[in-house]
């Protein structure tokens, strides 16, 4: 099959993914063999590729929003089912965490596009019991950003408190955050979006956005709740300064760039709250996709050929997609 391997970290510049003929990837126990249809492209799979996240292994075929058919049945997808596989792709079962309805928390969990193989190719395996089910009402390029920057987001969206009809604010306005606008505006809420990029910005005023501002903005006015999409820690300080007392910011990505010193009392007294996502539930999964269908989202996407991934990457690194971008092999 097709694939774009990643043999060796270096910056998304240098297109460091090789087009490849490598042999089709065999179902283990317990796992589904999917034909891909297509893949999202992810601001975490750049964070892997460029080392920002610890590296794990190498060679190693990114992607981890894929959607795709079931071509080797197991027990619960039959043949023809069409499924997702994310980010999350194992957990332990037994761990502390696991136990307690937080397996995105368990320290042996593994992920798509990092421990194992994901979608920048045609075909990807998944444990079965970590699939999901998708929704009629999406294509398959539709559907991919519901698989990180929806299923993530959504878990950001839970962690920051957001009272029905409330205030929220975002910072950055990629491929997650637009998916997160929709849940906010379906619930009432009022939404201001601070973004740097000029594009993003006309992005978010097209959606709809209640104000729209530059990256570094205070907000106009103190908030609820406030998720920072952007991994820049400098955006801290100033979104807790935005909030109203008793007000939460979560950080939603996987990386971020070093937290400024701040002041306590005007950054996290007057029981401001700091929080932080990691990962998902299988839980938070199912939750989101029915909330997804139901609404429904509709995800604004870039179609690229599989063998642009590296453009496609390129184009997120600089900002220059509105949504998100989706490789079709
Ligand atoms: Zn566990
Ligand atoms: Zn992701």
């Amino acid at each position: 099959m097709k694939a774009m391997v990643l043999h060796q970290i270096a910056p998304i510049e240098t297109a460091p993914l090789k087009l490849e003929e490598v042999p089709i990837p065999e179902s283990q126990v317990d796992e589904i063999l999917v034909k891909v249809g297509a893949c999202g492209v992810c601001r975490t799979d750049l964070h892997v590729i460029e080392g920002d996240l610890k590296r794990e292994k190498l060679p190693i075929i990114p992607g981890h929003q894929v959607v795709g058919k079931v071509v080797k049945e197991g027990n619960k997808f039959k043949k023809g089912d069409r499924i997702g596989i994310a980010w999350l792709r194992h957990t332990c079962q037994s761990c502390f965490y696991c136990e307690h309805g937080k397996e995105n928390l368990c320290e042996s969990s593994r992920y798509t596009g990092y421990h194992r193989d994901g979608g920048y190719a045609e075909y990807a395996v998944v444990p079965e019991e970590y699939a999901y089910h998708i929704p009629e009402g999406f294509s398959d390029a539709e559907a991919t950003p519901l698989l990180c920057g929806g299923i993530v987001g959504y878990r950001a969206y839970k962690r920051a408190d957001v009272p029905l009809g409330g205030k929220l604010g975002i910072y950055g306005f990629g491929s997650s955050a637009h998916i997160i606008f929709q849940i906010a505006k379906y619930q009432g809420c009022e939404v201001f979006v601070a973004t740097r990029d000029p594009r993003h910005q006309a992005f978010a005023k097209e959606m709809g956005a209640d104000w729209v501002g530059a990256g570094d903005s205070i907000l106009p006015t103190p908030v609820d709740s406030i998720i920072i999409f952007a991994p820049a820690g400098n955006l801290v300080p100033i979104a807790l300064r935005s909030l109203k007392p008793g007000g939460i910011v979560v950080n939603a990505g996987i990386h971020m760039s070093n937290i400024p010193q701040m002041s306590y009392e005007d950054c996290l007294f007057h029981e401001k709250q700091l929080r932080s996502v990691e990962s998902n539930t299988r839980i938070d999964g199912q939750e989101f996709l029915a909330l997804a269908e139901e609404i429904p989202i509709k995800p604004h996407i870039t179609l690229f050929p599989l063998e642009k991934a590296n453009e496609a990457l390129l184009k997120v690194k600089q900002n220059a997609i509105q949504g998100t971008a989706v490789l079709i092999p």
